[in-house]
């Protein structure tokens, strides 16, 4: 495998495409915002300047990364000649299904599918394809350069030659490939979310404080961030989604969205990306929001 394309050039987007371009893969980065890409291609050179800084890369390493990525809104030019192409948009079933449909389309007939979606079944977005063996889950973690874990999931169709290309190619960018079955919610965030939710009831039923119980997780737990935090940096409309994708799969009450993550949604409060969830998010200084139901 040589050329990447990467379509969605936000959080994610942008960092996998950083990843794929710093071991040396020729990238197309494709979104339907020519200002996102824009945006994404000075992020990633702050990124590598930072790497840069730390003394982890040259300043000629920095160039050539920057010079192996394209940009374009064209989904025909991006993936005339990808050999792998990674979808990373907006989480949404529908916007997946048109882009897999437009994937198997544009791509050459030998082209991997992969798609980073942090919930939506991978045997679904396969079946629209005329190719489901060659259709996986490459779930990077955020912030993509950072993490090293790359969630591997295999659909129900999915072939063993395309798993393998898979995880070696995730050794390749320096990650810890780890594969796992299709189901809801993979491994991560079918552990992570109902943790995050219980965080959340925690607070709703008034046993502590939103301060109180980040520090127990932080501190008795040895994690470096509490749920809270946690749910505030993943965004809480992403983590209501993923938990009705865990509700509606399983058919099991115990993964039902807390109603306090449900109306803090509902009010827009979404967490880091709208500057308040649990906490208040101020010129990146983080403040407890002063809230008689909080407290
Ligand atoms: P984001 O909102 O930051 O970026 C999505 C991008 O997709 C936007 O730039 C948007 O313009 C673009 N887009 C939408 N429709 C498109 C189309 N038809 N063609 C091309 N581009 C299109 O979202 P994100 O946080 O980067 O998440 C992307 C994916 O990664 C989702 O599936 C999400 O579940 C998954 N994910 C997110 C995280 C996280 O922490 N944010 C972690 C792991 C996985």
């Amino acid at each position: 495998m040589k050329n990447i394309a990467v379509i969605g050039a936000g959080t994610m987007g942008n960092g996998i495409a950083h990843v794929f371009a710093q071991a040396a893969f020729e990238v197309t980065l494709i979104d339907i915002n020519a200002a996102v890409l824009e945006k994404a291609v000075a992020r990633i050179d702050k990124n590598l300047g930072r790497q840069v800084t730390k003394g982890r890369l040259s300043e000629e390493d920095q160039k050539a990364t920057l010079a192996r990525i394209q940009t374009t809104t064209s989904m025909e030019e991006g993936l005339k000649n990808a050999d792998l192409v990674v979808e990373a948009a907006t989480e949404n079933t529908a916007l997946k299904l048109k882009i897999f449909t437009e994937m198997d389309q544009l791509s050459g007939p030998d082209a991997i599918l992969a798609s980073n979606t942090s919930s939506i079944s991978i045997t679904k977005i396969a079946a629209v394809t005329q190719r489901p063996d060659k259709v996986i889950g490459m779930h990077f973690m955020n912030p993509v350069p950072i993490m090293k874990l790359v969630e591997v999931i295999r659909g129900y169709a999915t072939s063993d030659e395309t798993t393998n290309k898979i995880m070696d190619l995730s050794s390749k960018l320096g990650k810890v490939p780890v594969e796992v079955n299709d189901y809801p919610g993979f491994v991560a965030n079918r552990i992570l979310m109902p943790m995050i939710n219980e965080a959340i009831y925690t607070l709703f039923e008034g046993v502590a404080g939103v301060n109180e119980i980040d520090t127990v997780m932080k501190l008795g737990m040895a994690h470096p961030m509490g749920p809270l935090q946690l749910a505030d940096f993943i965004g809480l409309d992403v983590c209501l989604a993923i938990l009705r994708v865990l509700h509606d799969g399983m058919g099991n009450p115990k993964y039902a969205p807390c109603p306090l993550l449900v109306n803090m949604v509902a009010a827009g409060k979404l967490g880091m990306k709208s500057g308040e969830g649990f906490y208040v998010h101020t010129r990146g200084s983080k403040e407890l929001v002063v809230s008689a139901s909080f407290s």
